[in-house]
């Protein structure tokens, strides 16, 4: 287990007072102008002895993304934009970080934007959040009045400020491109990749769009050294990170955990094990509703980190794992998933705006005992065409699901075609 000491958030319970006084208490702002006087390409370089990924889902390499920002302003100013638009649903990670924690956060902004050349940062808060949004505010607020944002931002000679924007709702407003457009009053659609937003983000202008835990670990990195951080973890999955452990335990939470934690332990010790005991585990997802879900013999063996997910065609996304005993009909759990993602898609591309619709109805069918066979693998083979095929990350979102639930569930689903046909038993076959 993580030792206490190891810990980036002391108050991710909101046991203690998550203000001003209190952040100063445990240790934020603390030597933020020192940290800063290091100078920028000694923080870019500090980010990169972590061995921090980016902790919205994809991983990215976080100090490699900083190195991507222009070191000379070629006259047009850099932003940086913190999502805040936790809309991955079993995520809540980001919402108690700004709940209780919300110093770390400000003051990660202000020691990020210095390490990227920005004066402006923007966090980017889902609409759903409304109470979250007024206590960052009244932080952000109490953060000027102290004098840690603004001119001369905690004394450090840089001018800085940081803008709250509420969004309206929409899960695809937390990619970062549908972000931006966002940010600039427009309708949220993700934009063509590249180019990259630190070539051209916000308002045509170099821009890095960093998740609210990537930025809160920020200003601890800083001050305890990235070596310090890289030492926990595994190699090339470096840190800790808050998984948000939701659905049949018997203690569903947040937890912050080393990466490359048994996802047993994460589960049996933190959430206060599977209802009615591990036996009674059907199936996982393990990082958000995107993520493939395995089943029980999968969940066995699982190490938590970006790496050893990926090998077994999963991922830890988010970190928000969703436990599901054997009460849960699964086929129905990726069928509801799928209309999720039907509703969310932006419609701009083809394969995502007609392929979420397609793939729904027919897992609706699977669901309903109507589809044959033939249907169910027809359904396997139309998820490839949407993954891979459309403007943003969401084809693959939609897609991963259904070919999640086949890799772990394929005799399940099967099971209810109109034409399935048991397997024999060797007696049978002799008859
Ligand atoms: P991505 O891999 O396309 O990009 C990740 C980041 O790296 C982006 O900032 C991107 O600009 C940068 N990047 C990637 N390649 C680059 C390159 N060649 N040069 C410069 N920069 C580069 O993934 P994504 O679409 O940003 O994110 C997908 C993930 O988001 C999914 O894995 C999912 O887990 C996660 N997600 C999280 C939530 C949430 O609520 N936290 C919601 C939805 C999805
Ligand atoms: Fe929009 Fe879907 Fe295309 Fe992404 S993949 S741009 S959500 S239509």
């Amino acid at each position: 287990m993580l030792k206490d000491s190891d810990r980036i958030y002391q108050n991710l319970y909101g046991q203690q007072d998550w203000r001003l006084a209190g952040a100063l208490a445990r240790g934020d702002w603390n030597g933020t102008a020192d940290i800063i006087a290091r100078g920028r390409d000694a923080l870019v370089e500090e980010m990169k002895a972590s061995g921090m990924r980016g902790r919205g889902g994809a991983g990215f390499p976080t100090g490699m993304k900083w190195s991507f920002m222009p070191k000379q302003s070629d006259g047009r100013p850099s932003y940086v934009v913190i999502n805040a638009d936790e809309s991955e649903p079993g995520t809540c990670k980001d919402r108690d970080i700004i709940r209780n924690e919300p110093h770390k956060l400000i003051e990660g902004a202000l020691i990020a934007s210095f390490a990227m050349g920005a004066h402006k940062a923007f966090i980017y808060i889902r609409g759903e959040y409304y109470n979250e949004a007024q206590r960052l505010q009244f932080a952000i607020d109490e953060a000027y009045q102290a004098g840690l944002l603004g001119k001369n931002a905690a004394n450090s000679g840089w001018d800085f400020d940081l803008v709250l924007q509420r969004g309206a709702g929409a899960y695809i407003c937390g990619e970062e491109s549908a972000m931006l457009e966002s940010l600039e009053g427009k309708k949220g659609m993700p934009r063509m990749k590249p180019p990259f937003p630190a070539a051209m983000g916000l308002y045509g202008c170099p821009t890095t769009v960093n998740n609210v835990e990537t930025i809160a670990g920020v200003a601890t990195i800083m001050r305890r050294g990235g070596a310090w951080f890289a030492g926990l973890g595994r190699p090339k999955n470096a840190g800790t990170k808050i998984f948000c452990i939701s659905g049949h335990v018997n203690n569903p939470c947040n937890v912050e955990e080393e990466l490359g934690v048994p996802l047993k332990d994460l589960i049996e010790k933190h959430a206060g094990g599977v209802r009615g005991g591990w036996d009674n585990l059907q199936a996982i997802i393990p990082g958000g509703a995107s993520m493939p879900i395995l089943n029980k013999a999968m969940a066995d063996v699982q190490l938590m980190d970006f790496d050893s997910l990926a090998a077994v065609k999963s991922g830890m996304g988010s970190g928000a794992i969703i436990v599901m005993d054997k009460s849960v009909d699964v086929v129905k759990a990726i069928w509801r998933l799928s209309k999720f993602f039907k509703h969310e898609s932006c419609g701009q591309c083809t394969p995502c705006r007609e392929g979420t619709g397609w793939m729904m109805r027919q897992m609706d069918r699977i669901v309903q005992n109507k589809a044959t066979l033939a249907d169910i693998h027809l359904l396997e083979q139309v998820t490839t065409q949407v993954a891979g095929h459309t403007i943003c990350a969401f084809g693959e979102a939609s897609s991963w699901p259904i070919q999640g639930l086949m890799r772990a569930f394929r005799p399940t689903v099967e099971a209810r075609a109109t034409d399935y046909q048991p397997p024999q038993t060797v007696a049978q076959a002799a008859e």
